[in-house]
């Protein structure tokens, strides 16, 4: 039987499973997708202490190595159901079944759906700015969204983006600062109140049909908000109204269960808070098993 188990690759994840492992804990993490998570999708991060400026991807692989230098086993599996049996958990992949004393979940989040979404065909809305941006050199682009990684990634966008329109629901709730940057670019444009009702396309290009008037560009990115990856815990009991889960210090309702990371219902999603969260989990995950007096 395994010691503990994360879910998830990414910082909170990643963080874990060193603290886990180094506390000599047989640990192992699981990842569906590609380690690093949602950090493999912004182009630019210059608020994690020790690295003033570096692209998403290359810090993700640089947690990713110091996770291999640490020998940490991962596996790139889906987890698609966990239950609680006496004093243990199984743990269900698309691939395996796992035995584990303790589970620590760092699934994090997705990014929220424009609400037309679904009803549109063949019209790509881009959430990976460093993925697509040279796509749109010289073009016309729609950003949706007003929060930070709206303007951190419309920034971005608009290095390469002729003409930038940045468009909100409300008001814009970005930082000071990002918001100062973003009027001080010329290319950058800022509506505010205002909704997307429809997209279709025209002349290969898109129309963009808004409240009050409508946009013809080349490429559409968002960035609205999130929904937590939680639709497998379902049957634990440990998520609030909103489908986080719920915790106090990453201890979560059902002992032996610990969550950090964006994952859990908190103030700040970044990525040193996601790291901390890692850590604290894993460490308490190490006591849970003492205390418990846990037998192989
Ligand atoms: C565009 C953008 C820009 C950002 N910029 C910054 C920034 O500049 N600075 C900053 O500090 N933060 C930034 N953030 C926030 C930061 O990316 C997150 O706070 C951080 O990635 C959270 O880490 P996490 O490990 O909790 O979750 P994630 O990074 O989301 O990782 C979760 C991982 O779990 C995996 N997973 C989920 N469910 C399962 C399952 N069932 N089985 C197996 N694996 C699963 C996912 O595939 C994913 O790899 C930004 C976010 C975005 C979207």
């Amino acid at each position: 039987m395994l010691d503990c188990i994360i879910v998830g690759m990414g910082p909170a994840g990643m963080s874990a499973g060193i603290y886990a492992k180094r506390s000599g804990l047989k640990t192992l993490i699981l990842e569906k997708n590609t380690p690093g998570g949602l950090i493999n999708t912004t182009n630019l991060v210059d608020n994690y202490l020790g690295f003033d400026d570096i692209t998403g991807p290359d810090l993700a692989y640089k947690m990713f190595e110091h996770v291999k230098n640490n020998e940490v086993e991962y596996k790139i599996e889906e987890v698609t159901k966990i239950k609680k049996e006496d004093n243990f958990f199984t743990v269900e992949t698309n691939k395996n079944t796992y035995k584990t004393k303790t589970v620590i979940l760092a699934g994090g989040r997705s990014p929220r759906k424009v609400d037309i979404e679904d009803k549109l065909k063949n019209i790509k809305i881009s959430r990976c700015s460093i993925c697509d941006a040279p796509l749109y050199k010289n073009k016309t682009v729609l950003v949706i969204g007003g929060g930070n990684s709206a303007f951190e990634e419309g920034i971005y966008l608009s290095e390469f983006a002729q003409n930038l329109i940045i468009i909100t629901r409300n008001q814009v709730t970005a930082d000071a600062e990002l918001l100062s940057q973003a009027k001080k670019k010329d290319n950058i444009k800022i509506i505010e109140n205002e909704e997307v009702i429809d997209i279709s396309e025209k002349d290969n290009r898109y129309l963009i049909k808004l409240k009050n008037e409508e946009l013809l560009v080349d490429g559409i990115f968002s960035y609205i908000g999130y929904v937590p990856s939680t639709e497998y815990l379902s049957n634990l009991g440990i998520l609030e109204g909103s489908g986080y889960i719920e915790t106090k210090d990453t201890v979560t309702l059902v002992p032996g269960i610990f969550a950090c990371g964006d994952i859990i219902k908190k103030d700040v999603y970044q990525i040193i808070t996601a790291c901390s969260e890692g850590a604290t989990a894993a460490l308490k995950a190490k006591t849970h098993i003492i205390k418990q007096k846990i037998e192989d």
